[in-house]
């Protein structure tokens, strides 16, 4: 199925829209566990049916490989709704806290009540459209909260393909997708939602944090950032080499948890690159550019801000670095000795370029990552546990992975998360569901208990409250 080209939704559409949602969530309907059941099969069923359609989709807009939409997109979102289904009524069930408190209110119910937050926004990036919008949207029809979706502008045929599959499988009285850009995300920012699930960069990111900070609204925001890898010379370079590299290749690089640049210890830095370049030429034996497994960047701003970064480097290309600009396709590009200061560590670089920076120690390592914004991951290649400690207790960042690259996405119960510069909040299989909902607390104090409860009224008669 190729859906046709959605045009952007009119700004009385949108609004009508949040209405409707609206009314939705008090009528009652979503209170109904087997309504959301029915619904996440339907999400289940769409995904499906659907997924050739939405590699096709993938591979127009950015020549995103089947493979990586497969495993990287509608799989994930599958298997989590799968997932959602069997383990709903456990997620939703209340939690008695009497056996946990302090006997004199075992009495009063202590309770938790999972309660759905209300109408929600899902703002999602170009990156991994189907991935970042469906997941939340998973999320949120788990938790009974009623959805507005607004995929990416960039990624037309498939926020399309979104756009008219949500409003054939599912329920468009409780989930409506909007298309469109900055207008359509400027106005919807000015209605009240319960919770906004916003993935993407942070210049937007904070946009949408102070628009919903004037409602009180709550807010998830996964941003992005620069993940920095450090490298120990106790490491199996070849091994190290290939994960780094992969992990670099993924979508051209355009993933928030890419590898951005690799602290390197100085006098292994050459070792390094002759593994690297081991790793690119088994990867791409006829070459990136032909190889079939990388797509291309987004757009064409992207494109030449991603190939702008490369021309101004001061470090040495030395893997790669050729570019197919009618296709927007960069070969992998490995560059070494990069200084801080350079082009390639000033933003994220969001493309398939890796920065190779030599570092004298660990600390120098630490010290480097200490004085720039924290980041989404941070990863280590290390043998010796001292080292793979001292990196954990010294860094602040969303997730820590030691020896691999990117494969903590494919971990339903790791949430995906940031800290600081690369946001807050969690996402993710149960997370995206515990984000949607309120826990509530709850006690009920029966009249029997009154004259054990006398003491606590005034005119006091004790200091201290001893039971
Ligand atoms: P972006 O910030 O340009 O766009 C994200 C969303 O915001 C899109 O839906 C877009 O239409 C909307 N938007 C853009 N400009 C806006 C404006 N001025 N006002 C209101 N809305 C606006 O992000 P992108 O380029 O699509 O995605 C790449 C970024 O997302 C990278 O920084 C990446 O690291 C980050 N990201 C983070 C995660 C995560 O889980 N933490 C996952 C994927 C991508």
């Amino acid at each position: 199925m190729q859906a046709n080209i959605v045009p952007d939704t009119s700004l009385s559409e949108l609004t009508q829209a949040h209405a409707t949602l609206k009314r939705s969530f008090r009528s009652g309907k979503l209170r109904d566990i087997s309504y959301r059941k029915l619904q996440l099969a339907q999400l289940a069923y769409l995904l499906q049916d659907n997924y050739i359609a939405f590699q096709e989709s993938l591979a127009r807009d950015f020549g995103k490989h089947p493979l990586e939409a497969n495993i990287g997109e509608t799989g994930v979102v599958f298997e989590r709704t799968l997932d959602a289904i069997n383990n709903l009524d456990k997620w939703l069930a209340s939690e008695d806290l009497s056996h946990e408190t302090n006997p004199m209110f075992s009495g009063f119910k202590p309770t938790l009540f999972k309660q759905s937050r209300g109408p929600v926004m899902i703002i999602g990036p170009f990156n991994a459209p189907i991935l970042l919008t469906l997941q939340p949207l998973m999320g949120a029809i788990a938790a009974g909260c009623p959805a507005i979706i607004k995929p990416s502008d960039l990624t037309i045929h498939t926020s399309s393909l979104i756009h008219t599959l949500v409003h054939k499988y599912l329920d468009s009285d409780c989930y409506r997708v909007v298309m469109g850009g900055v207008e359509q995300v400027t106005a919807l920012l000015q209605l009240k939602w319960s919770s906004i699930c916003y993935t993407g960069g942070a210049q937007v990111g904070k946009i949408v944090a102070l628009a919903a900070a004037k409602q009180m609204t709550h807010v998830t925001l996964e941003l992005g950032g620069k993940c920095p890898v450090i490298l120990d010379s106790n490491v199996d370079i070849d091994t190290a080499a290939r994960r780094i590299l992969w992990g670099k290749m993924i979508n051209a690089g355009q993933v928030c948890i890419s590898p951005d640049y690799v602290l390197t210890p100085r006098h292994i830095q050459d070792k390094f690159i002759t593994s690297l370049k081991k790793a690119w030429n088994e990867f791409f034996p006829d070459g990136a550019l032909k190889s079939p497994d990388t797509g291309g960047i987004i757009n064409d701003r992207h494109f030449y801000r991603v190939l702008s970064m490369l021309q101004h480097t001061k470090g040495e290309i030395v893997i790669g670095g050729n570019a197919d600009v009618k296709r927007r396709k960069l070969e992998v590009t490995v560059v070494k000795d990069v200084q801080p200061g350079d082009s390639l560590l000033d933003d994220e670089i969001f493309g398939p370029i890796l920065a190779v920076v030599p570092v004298s120690d660990v600390d120098e390592a630490l010290e480097y990552i200490e004085g720039n914004p924290e980041p989404l991951a941070v990863y280590v290649f290390s043998q010796d546990e001292a080292f793979k400690t001292k990196v954990r207790e010294n860094t602040i960042s969303g997730s820590l992975i030691y020896n691999d690259t990117f494969f903590q996405l494919n971990v339903a119960q790791l949430p995906v998360t940031g800290i600081g510069a690369s946001g807050y909040g969690y996402q993710g299989g149960k997370y995206a569901f515990e984000t949607f909902i309120h826990q509530r607390p709850s006690m009920d104090v029966p009249v029997e208990a009154e004259p054990h409860l006398s003491i606590r009224y005034p005119p006091y008669t004790q200091t201290t409250y001893d039971v």
